[in-house]
């Protein structure tokens, strides 16, 4: 057998979309991007949603509309993919990484507190693997150790009156937080449709807002400028008849969601129920056919307040250290089947790693990342082929660690 770890949910539903939205003559941001903002919305119950051409786009806009630069502290976990920490450094800001929690490689609460200074401006929880952070948790922080060391810097940040919490909700989209969908939970939600996500759009991410304090609308239309070189006007309202004249009042970003993106999006967010519950299956029966084997710790999708949108199934090996994993991977590659590792802790990546952060003040994350293996979870993965991967890891485990 071979399996892929990831591939895209395409079939002739999706080309067909593409095809019409190439037809219609308007593939850039138009009507189908609209529509698929306001799909998001509903299906969140965001205040307002604009698309975008990625997530990292989406957490950038919003480091830079909040006026965040450099002397801003940034709060992220080590733990997490580049693009969290990344548009920190993009603004001029500083990352300040904290420890995750062992169980659910999730931003740790405790962690968090002890970070906040007065430099702090805003803070990013990644729901890893789409199980939500402690959202509750975490605006309390906001709005009692951070709003009371807050210095704001400018109207905006006076307006809001305490750090924002920007969520990096790339792997969460469609998990459950309390009785409601993820996206309308903290200040702005971000969420990826990059092709390896739940959904996706090939490239594309999208902003969800819902602050307190302003017009998430007129939010909304700010941000949907400040992605267009802040014109006044975008290609699609420029085209109609005599409304050629458009005015620039700030030099905005180029980070625009295409209707040909969105039209893969509107297929997807349309049978979405179905790509959650057949991922379910697939991390259920990974945890039954698991079970037996003593050495698989299994990770957890549910607890009493949220369901995770099942977006990785992060085994992890008892006992295991890098080289052993490494081996177990190696062995299931022999036998057709694609893993992969997430994540590798940012500061055990050069960049960081030469910015003086160090992988020993994140022992968690570090143990998050040395003994894991991500499993293959997409639509199109059979029972069979779950059985399949079942039966090999339980195999290589065997192998290397007994
Ligand atoms: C994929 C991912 C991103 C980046 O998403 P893009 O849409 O590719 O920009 C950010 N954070 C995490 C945790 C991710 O996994």
């Amino acid at each position: 057998m071979k399996i892929p770890f990831a591939p895209p949910r395409v079939d002739d539903k999706t080309i067909a979309e593409v095809v019409d939205t190439l037809n219609s003559g308007w593939i850039t941001t138009g009507p189908k991007t609209a529509k698929l903002e306001e799909e998001i919305t509903a299906y969140t119950q965001a205040s307002a949603t604009v698309c975008l051409n990625s997530a990292t786009a989406g957490l950038e806009l919003m480091l830079r509309w909040f006026g965040v630069q450099e002397g801003d502290e940034v709060i992220v976990p080590a733990y997490t993919y580049c693009a969290t920490a990344n548009v920190v450094e993009h603004v001029g800001a500083t990352p300040v990484m904290v420890d995750v929690n062992n169980a659910d490689a999730n931003i740790n609460l405790a962690a968090i507190e002890a970070a906040i200074s007065d430099r702090t401006k805003v803070i990013v929880p990644v729901d890893i693997a789409g199980m939500p952070c402690d959202y509750c948790e975490i605006l309390a922080l906001a709005l009692e150790k951070g709003k009371a060391l807050f210095q704001p810097r400018n109207d905006r940040q006076k307006q809001l009156g305490r750090p924002m919490v920007m969520a990096d909700a790339a792997h969460s989209f469609g998990a459950l937080y309390g009785k409601k969908r993820l996206g309308s939970q903290v200040d702005a939600m971000v969420f990826s449709f990059h092709a390896v996500k739940n959904l996706t759009t090939a490239e594309g991410g999208a902003v969800c807002l819902n602050f307190e304090a302003f017009n998430n609308h007129e939010l909304y239309a700010e941000l949907r400028t400040l992605s267009l070189h802040g014109q006044s006007k975008d290609a699609f309202k420029k085209m109609q008849p005599g409304a050629w004249r458009y005015d620039v009042a700030y030099p905005g970003y180029k980070c625009n969601m295409t209707d040909l993106q969105a039209a893969i999006g509107l297929v997807e967010l349309a049978r979405y129920d179905e790509t959650l519950n057949r991922r379910k299956e697939i991390c259920n029966r990974y945890i039954q056919g698991l079970a037996d084997e003593e050495l698989c710790l299994l990770p957890e999708f549910a607890d009493n307040v949220k369901e995770s949108s099942y977006h990785l199934f992060r085994l992890r090996i008892k006992d295991a250290k890098e080289a052993d994993r490494d081996k177990i991977i190696t062995i299931l590659a022999e036998q057709g089947i694609a893993t992969n590792v997430h994540f590798l802790p940012l500061p055990m990546l050069s960049y960081y790693k030469n910015k003086g952060y160090d992988i020993k003040d994140y022992p968690n994350a570090y143990n998050c990342f040395a003994n894991e293996i991500s499993l293959p979870v997409y639509f199109d993965l059979t029972d069979e082929m779950v059985d399949y991967v079942v039966d090999h890891v339980k195999k290589a485990v065997q192998a290397v660690m007994r």
